[in-house]
């Protein structure tokens, strides 16, 4: 797709189905930059349909429907309305980056990438989708979606998460970016990925784009993209207590920078759970990690070990709301838990 008439047919076609076929989600009808960081930071590891039917974009606007009430607002109430979204790290990042804009720049955010690109968590992809979708600039953006249909329009056999297919597709991007409606046209491409060129099933003979797709032309759809074959997760066991006294739960606070601010279950260790019986037993991914949660209901003594441990608190166990917020498996943890086993009394 080398001449500028092409690619601007390219984009017409693109852009025309955009406009007819296009889903309005509540972040495409704003041009503020930080509800559009919000749902960003959102959406990287999480469905749409997580964030949108499971309340959590319009619960955090609601909340904090601008940069000054996350940047004054309470960590622990920004990490409570993130929870089950995972990935804190985003939930904090955000609210350094509303402390940024509203501190320094008056709840401006001006609309040059350097500045924006220097907010804590936003890479290229994330200002790029500020840079175009809030300020309708001619900036790329590159997410997975994006990945699947550029790798499939120029056939690109090698696996897609290697630095050289990374440039490639960031070059690619930018050369087809269009520079006067680049809002609607990077809508689009990722809306493309996201309901057209899906990973299983292609929608060729409906795609918009279908006559530029060279993958479509050499047959090669089945084995584009391409990833590295990852190294199998490390596996490792957890061991914890469900400690459930008057009424009330056993958290401690999580340790690492990575879940401070959150709560879990306590710990035991594996000769504390040797004569305990078992409420559950699941798994759960972490990183590189497959753990195997098992949570045990420990003996009076235990308990009294457990409380001991320093931070360790008793919280009222009634509506889950009114828990400080808990890492997803211990959430999933407690709810399973606490229809097997009676209160201790
Ligand atoms: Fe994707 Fe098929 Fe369109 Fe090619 S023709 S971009 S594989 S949906």
């Amino acid at each position: 797709m080398a001449s500028h008439r092409k690619k601007i047919v390219f984009r017409d076609a693109l852009t025309g189905w955009f406009r007819a076929e296009g889903r309005d989600y509540p972040w495409r009808k704003t041009r503020d930059p930080y509800a559009i960081l919000v749902s960003e930071s959102m959406l990287q590891q999480t469905r749409i349909a997580t964030v949108l039917q499971r309340g959590y974009y319009s619960r955090w606007m609601e909340t904090f429907p601008d940069w000054g009430t996350l940047a004054r607002a309470d960590e622990a109430q920004v990490l409570k309305l993130w929870e089950g979204l995972g990935y804190y790290n985003r939930a904090r990042n955000l609210q350094k980056a509303a402390q940024i804009v509203h501190e320094r720049f008056a709840d401006n955010l001006p609309d040059d990438l350097e500045t924006v690109l220097s907010l804590p968590g936003v890479g290229r992809y994330t200002a790029g989708a500020i840079m175009s979708f809030a300020f309708d600039q001619p900036i790329p953006i590159v997410d997975g979606n994006v990945v699947r249909v550029l790798s499939r329009l120029s056939a690109w056999r090698d696996p897609v998460d290697t630095p050289p297919a990374i440039r490639h597709f960031w070059e690619l991007a930018e050369t087809l970016t269009c520079l006067t409606e680049p809002r609607l046209y990077n809508s689009a491409i990722m809306e493309l990925g996201q309901r057209v060129c899906t990973l299983a099933s292609p929608d060729c003979p409906n795609c918009p784009v279908k006559k530029w797709c060279d993958a479509q032309k050499q047959g090669l759809i089945p084995e584009i993209p391409r990833k590295k074959i990852a190294p199998p997760p490390t596996r490792i066991d957890e061991k914890v207590a469900f400690v459930l006294k008057n009424g009330k739960i056993l958290l401690c606070p999580e340790n690492g920078n990575r879940r401070k601010g959150l709560w879990r279950m306590p710990s035991i260790s594996e000769a504390e759970s040797a004569d305990l019986p078992e409420l559950c037993c699941f798994e759960y991914s972490i990183t590189r990690y497959r753990v195997t949660l098992t949570v045990f209901q420990p003996s009076a003594g235990c308990i009294v070990d457990l409380a001991a441990n320093s931070g360790a608190k008793w919280f009222p166990f009634g509506a889950y709301a009114d828990l400080p917020a808990l890492g997803s498996p211990y959430r999933k943890a407690l709810e399973i838990a606490s229809n097997q086993k009676e209160d201790i009394r």
